[in-house]
C-alpha cells in the first residue's frame, strides 16, 4: 500500500476482527513501527457488515467499512492489509480450527517479528475479539512447533487516563507490560479513527484522545507481552514493540 520496499518477512503484524479495531487499539504502535522502517501488516477476519445498531448484516456496510479501514491503513502507514470474509458478530460459529489454520498460514508466509492481537476479554468483551485473540495465539503455538514463531506476541492492554471509559479487562489486559508513548503519531491515530465515519463510537474515542492530549500533552497505547511467557528482565515502559 506504499511505495516503500516491503520486508518480505518480518516486521509487525496485527490480527483483529473488524475494520476499525486497528484504529481503536493499535494505530499508534503500528504507525511508530512503520516510521522505524518496519513492515506493518494487518489481518482482519471480518468485513464488519454487522456494524450497525441492529447488528444485522448489510453488505453495503461491509463495502463501506472496508473502504474506511483502507483509509485508516493509509493514515497509519500499513504496508499490507488482508481481509477474510467471515461473518461479523458470528466468528464463534466458524470452526475454531479453520480460523487457526488461516491465521497460521498468513503468519507463516510473512514471519512477523512481533504480533499484536486481542487478549482474553477482547478489551470490550466482544465475542469476535475474544475468538480472534484466542485463534491467533493457537496459531502462534502451531508455528512454534515448526520453529517459526514470532519473537513476541502482544495483547492490547488499554492504558486509561482519567475520564476514560473502563472495561471488564482480563488480568493480562489490565496490567500493560509495555506502555508505548504514541504522542508523535497521535495525529495519525486521530486521522485513522476519523476514517471510520460509519461507526458512531468513533467520535467519543476521538474526543477522549484529544482530551488526553490537551490535558497531559502525552498519550499512550498499552500492550502486554504474552509470548514468551516469561517476564521481561526489566520494565520496558515507553519502548516500541519492534
Ligand atoms: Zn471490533
Amino acid at each position: 500500500m506504499t511505495d516503500r520496499q516491503r520486508e518480505p518477512i518480518g516486521g509487525l503484524a496485527a490480527v483483529f476482527a473488524h475494520p476499525d479495531d486497528e484504529s481503536f487499539t493499535a494505530a499508534g504502535a503500528l504507525a511508530l513501527a512503520h516510521d522505524a522502517g518496519r513492515t506493518v501488516r494487518l489481518l482482519l477476519l471480518t468485513r464488519g457488515e454487522a456494524g450497525n445498531p441492529e447488528r444485522s448484516p448489510d453488505l453495503d456496510l461491509a463495502d463501506t467499512r472496508e473502504e474506511e479501514m483502507r483509509c485508516a491503513a493509509a493514515k497509519i502507514g500499513m504496508d499490507e492489509v488482508t481481509v477474510v470474509d467471515h461473518p461479523d458478530g458470528r466468528l464463534s460459529e466458524v470452526p475454531f480450527s479453520t480460523l487457526v489454520d488461516e491465521i497460521a498460514l498468513w503468519l507463516a508466509d510473512r514471519r512477523p517479528d512481533a504480533v499484536i492481537t486481542f487478549g482474553a476479554h477482547g478489551v470490550t468483551n466482544d465475542a469476535d475479539h475474544v475468538v480472534v485473540g484466542a485463534a491467533t495465539r493457537w496459531a502462534v503455538e502451531r508455528l512454534a512447533e515448526s520453529g517459526i514463531a514470532p519473537h513476541a506476541v502482544y495483547v492490547v492492554a488499554p492504558v486509561f487516563g482519567p475520564g476514560h471509559r473502563s472495561y471488564d479487562l482480563s488480568p493480562e489486559e489490565g496490567a500493560a507490560s509495555h506502555r508505548i508513548e504514541i504522542t508523535e503519531v497521535a495525529g495519525r491515530k486521530l486521522a485513522a479513527l476519523a476514517c471510520h465515519v460509519s461507526q458512531t463510537d468513533v467520535a467519543e474515542e476521538i474526543a477522549e484522545l484529544r482530551a488526553a492530549l490537551d490535558r497531559d500533552g502525552v498519550v499512550y497505547e498499552g500492550y502486554t507481552r504474552v509470548r514468551p511467557t516469561v517476564p521481561a528482565a526489566r520494565p520496558t515502559f515507553y519502548s516500541r514493540l519492534v
